[in-house]
């Protein structure tokens, strides 16, 4: 302007205050404004800066009833911010596959989660279990064995351990031979287990031909007759293997008493164990203990 150029700008406001700063000059004038409300846009590909400001000025310029003649002939469309469909859906497809992915994997975690409890319950059910009669073992028979004298102690209740054993089965197995007698050793297990069914009963095969039972039913006076019903039971329902049936007995050896501070479940157990041995001593197949 001071070379004695008349240059001229059109713009917001808040631009041309930046313009004017960077000037360095006073000799500004300006000339007009235009009226708020005008929404007309014209754009321009970025690589056409002064086309595009050609056509801002022009704009800028153009009064109401000139864009509304322009808007209704069609020769300008009115500016609207397009939505992007193909943006939107490819957002929306992603998503679904993300949560049909995270889906799919819930499931199958789901599952596998369902595979591993039946896997561990499994595997728990073969650690407590004799494969051979399907009772208990005799590890998890003194290990629920400890708990159960524990809380007989606690509750001064009476608490029975009787060691039962087959008699004379070595001659079985010799005779007949060690199918068979595997034979005899679950239907004896069967038996058992029907007789020890009250709550607190638990029976296992404690080794060999050899089994084990705790109680914490029964009064004093009852212990004796409920181990000797077990051992007519068994005299009384022989078993049948191959068509043969074969008849068995047992022997039976029981400690029942209240536990006191100092007993342990050993000890029960040992006691059992002598009562047994004379049983054996006096002829087999009887009910030997004390209460
Ligand atoms: P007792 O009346 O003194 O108990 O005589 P017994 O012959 O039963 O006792 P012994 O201890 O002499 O023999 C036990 C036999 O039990 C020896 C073995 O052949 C048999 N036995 C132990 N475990 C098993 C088993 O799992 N299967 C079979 N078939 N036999 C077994
Ligand atoms: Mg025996
Ligand atoms: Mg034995």
């Amino acid at each position: 302007m001071e070379a004695g150029d008349l240059d001229a700008v059109v713009g917001p406001l808040d631009s041309l205050a930046y313009l004017i700063a960077g000037m360095g000059s006073n000799d500004v004038k300006i000339s007009g404004r235009i009226a708020e409300g005008l929404q007309v846009v014209v754009a321009t590909a970025p690589d056409e800066p002064h086309l595009g400001s050609i056509f801002g000025k022009l704009v800028v310029n153009l009064d109401p009833g000139a864009v509304d003649l322009i808007l209704s002939r069609q020769k300008l469309a009115p500016f609207k911010r397009a939505i992007d469909y193909r943006l939107l859906f490819a957002i929306a497809a992603v998503g679904v596959v993300v949560l049909a992915l995270f889906l799919y994997w819930v499931r199958k975690l789901r599952t596998l989660n369902r595979a591993l409890n039946r896997a561990n319950s499994k595997l728990h059910e073969v650690s407590i279990t004799d494969g051979m009669t399907g009772l208990y073992n005799r590890s998890y028979f003194l290990e629920r064995g400890e708990a159960e004298f524990e809380l007989s102690r606690n509750r001064s209740l009476r608490f029975t351990v009787a060691m039962i054993d087959v008699d004379h089965f070595k001659p079985v197995n010799d005779r007949m031979g060690h199918v068979f007698g595997d034979a005899c050793l679950r239907h004896l297990a069967d038996i058992l287990n029907a007789h020890f069914q009250r709550t607190g009963d638990l029976v296992a095969r404690y080794g060999g031909e050899e089994f084990v039972a705790y109680t914490l039913s029964g009064e004093k006076d009852q212990v004796r007759a409920f181990l000797e019903r077990l051992r007519e039971n068994v005299a009384e329902s022989p078993a049948l293997v191959d068509g043969e049936t074969f008849s068995l007995t047992v022997s039976i050896g029981f400690h029942s008493d209240v536990p006191g501070r100092a007993d342990t479940l050993e000890q029960f157990i040992d006691k059992a164990d002598s009562h047994l041995y004379d049983a054996k001593r006096n002829g087999r197949n009887r009910v030997n203990g004390d209460l």
